[in-house]
């Protein structure tokens, strides 16, 4: 189970259904928002940043990190301030891979293995950068499940506004094998 951008919400709820569960959860952290307590915002987000929901959009500090690190989380890398990797030069693509995976690291005392691209947008490209940034896996978020190696992992994309009917469609394990099918577009 994965949580990407930080909300603080992980912190205050879904780590407590988590717990009764029994199961640990990986968030993957836009550094530069955690560094500096920053409200998250960038393109899909930040219609929400004039609303009465705003506090929606607060990010975890280093130390609420640090806590679910303790209850056997994962935290990781998630770019430091969220960009479309596919669209950024060599340069500050390699710049965003490697400097949130430090900062990741140095704030939290334990080893920065693991990234999700923002939007879970990649390519080949971007995969190999992540490879060369010394990360282990890096996940996507695609239509298709198909395995396509350590550094394009997909994963099932589940969103604030899925009603419970698409919920059980995208959890249910003869959608998802449809969906690792070769025949199965990329794109939805
Ligand atoms: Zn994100």
């Amino acid at each position: 189970m994965t949580f990407d951008d930080a909300f603080l919400s992980v912190l205050n709820l879904a780590r407590l259904i988590l717990s009764r569960l029994g199961l640990p959860g990986t968030v993957f952290v836009p550094t530069a928002f955690a560094s500096q307590r920053q409200r998250l915002r960038w393109s899909g987000i930040e219609q929400w940043l004039e609303t009465r929901d705003a506090p929606e959009l607060d990010c975890m500090s280093w130390n609420d990190l640090a806590t679910l690190v303790d209850e056997g989380w994962e935290v990781a890398s998630h770019s430091r301030s969220h960009p479309r990797l596919t669209g950024l030069d060599d340069h500050a693509l390699r710049f965003e891979l490697e400097e949130s995976r430090r900062e990741c690291a140095e704030c939290l005392g334990v080893p920065c293995d693991t990234l999700a691209y923002p939007y879970g947008d990649a390519d080949d490209r971007v995969a190999e950068f992540a490879r060369a940034a010394g990360y282990t896996a890096a996940a996507t978020l695609s239509s298709s499940l198909r395995n396509a190696g350590a550094h394009l992992w997909p994963r099932v994309g589940i969103y604030h506004d899925d009603p419970m009917w698409r919920f059980r469609l995208k959890v249910n394990p003869t959608i998802r094998r449809l969906r690792a099918h070769r025949m199965w577009p990329a794109h939805e």
